[in-house]
């Protein structure tokens, strides 16, 4: 796989998970790593990592619903000077609730922080990658980006307008022969600390153990065990290798692309 020595990539939800680990591998090929996240001492912990073994990174506080802190972050990119190649979208949210209770203002926050990030990234971000001489974006969607589930109507609403979103954007992108190329990615379920982040009362609506008082959150390879056709749930490792793939010059003939790896969950 080809290196991403004298690019930066520039990565959201950095600070934990999928985003974590894509920095480290996006780093550990060559890349100055932007590592953005909403949770900047997450953040800080990646750069920590990254350093570690040997890697360029710096962090940025971003809450990516918000488009004047795009424009700070990538001002800052553009005054540090290498060029921008790379950009992952990996920032997300689940919200796992009965849709006839639903109030409007959650469906929105899903739709905020899943596809009006992914568009901001893209419209302030893809000119840059495009100046630098080209490169990739990669949205991190989701198998509920192609398939239905129950209690799910924002996050399905939100990661299938990610997927949409991205081949569009991908044939804008052919048309000007930017040479940028964009494509999604769909995992299915992935052993990262958001398992953990639901409630006890989401935990229940997707089978998982639930109780007064006892608090059990989800946990991925319990879920896993149901829901993942081979049994296992994939390592954000695992994800972030594909990203690169997609990301680096071998795929350079890949994109509106949507590359799924959910253990064959959406195979039927
Ligand atoms: P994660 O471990 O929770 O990491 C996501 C990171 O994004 C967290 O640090 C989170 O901060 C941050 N974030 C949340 N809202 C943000 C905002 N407005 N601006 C900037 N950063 C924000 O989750 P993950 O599992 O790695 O998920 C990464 C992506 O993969 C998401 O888009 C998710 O939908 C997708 N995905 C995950 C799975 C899975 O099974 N894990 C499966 C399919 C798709 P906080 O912790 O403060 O919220």
């Amino acid at each position: 796989m080809a290196g991403f020595e004298g690019k930066a990539a520039f990565v959201t939800g950095a600070g934990s998970g999928i985003g974590r680990a894509t920095s480290l591998a996006l780093a550990s090929r060559g890349a100055f790593v932007w590592v953005t996240d909403f949770d900047k001492a997450g953040a800080d912990g990646t750069v920590d990592l990254i350093r570690k073994a040997g890697g360029s990174a710096s962090a940025i506080a971003l809450d990516v619903r918000h488009e004047a802190e795009w424009e700070a972050a990538l001002a800052e990119v553009d005054a540090h000077g290498v060029p921008l190649g790379v950009l992952v979208n990996c920032a997300g949210k689940n919200i796992i609730t009965d849709t006839f209770t639903m109030p409007l203002e959650d469906f929105r926050f899903l739709l905020s922080v899943n596809v009006e990030s992914a568009f901001l990234g893209m419209k302030l971000g893809i000119p840059r990658i495009a100046k630098s001489g080209g490169g990739a974006v990669v949205n991190i969607s989701s198998i509920m980006g192609l398939k239905g589930q129950a209690r799910m109507a924002g996050y399905c609403g939100a990661k299938g307008a990610v997927r949409m979103m991205t081949k569009a954007i991908a044939l804008e992108c052919a048309e000007l022969r930017n040479n940028v190329r964009v494509n999604s990615l769909h995992p299915g379920i992935v052993d990262t600390p958001a398992w953990h982040k639901h409630s006890s009362d989401e935990a229940g609506m997707l089978g998982g153990a639930t109780g007064a008082g006892a608090a059990p959150k989800l946990d991925a390879h319990e879920v896993a065990k149901t829901m993942v056709p081979i049994g296992v749930a994939a390592s954000a490792e695992e994800i972030a290798e594909t990203v690169c793939f997609l990301a680096s010059d071998a795929a350079r003939h890949i994109t509106g692309a949507e590359i799924v790896i959910d253990g064959g969950m959406t195979a039927d």
